[in-house]
């Protein structure tokens, strides 16, 4: 069955897309930590990132590295930080998140917004991003 993600990619499942190429898809986390918290996946769907190839993870932390620069540009924050879990979805998807404090990397702290700012927030980084 597809994933999520896959719904996602394929339009079925709506997102608050950043952006997007051949191989890569972004748009921000329906339950953030933080605003602006992201999700970058591989369109293809794969369950755990070690089992990309080489070439595919290394085309991932690329277009990451593109959507964090972005990030840091619209949302104003100490530092954009990284993880990767996987254990809700089963979806390689990478998570870049603003953060000010430890706390908005420990995936508790949830932060509740409204449709608008959801799509106000992925309008600034989707203008930022290069
Ligand atoms: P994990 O698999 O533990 O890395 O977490 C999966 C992440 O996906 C969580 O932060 C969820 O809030 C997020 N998530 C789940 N469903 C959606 C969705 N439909 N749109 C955006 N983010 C989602």
């Amino acid at each position: 069955m597809a994933s999520i993600f896959t719904k996602i990619v394929a339009g079925e499942i709506p997102s608050y897309k950043i952006a997007e190429d051949e191989n890569f898809y972004a748009f921000l986390d329906i339950n953030p930590n933080a605003k602006g918290h992201t999700l970058v996946i591989p369109k293809r769907e794969e369950n755990k990132i070690f089992d990309l190839s080489k070439e595919e993870y290394d085309g991932l932390m690329s277009f990451s590295y593109r959507v964090a620069k972005a990030l840091e540009k619209a949302i104003p924050c100490e530092r954009i930080g990284m993880s990767v879990i996987g254990l809700e979805v089963p979806h390689v998807h990478v998570h870049l998140i603003p953060i000010n404090t430890m706390a908005d990397m420990q995936f508790v702290k949830k932060d509740k917004l409204t449709n608008d700012e959801f799509k106000t927030i992925a309008e600034k980084i989707a203008e930022n991003f290069k």
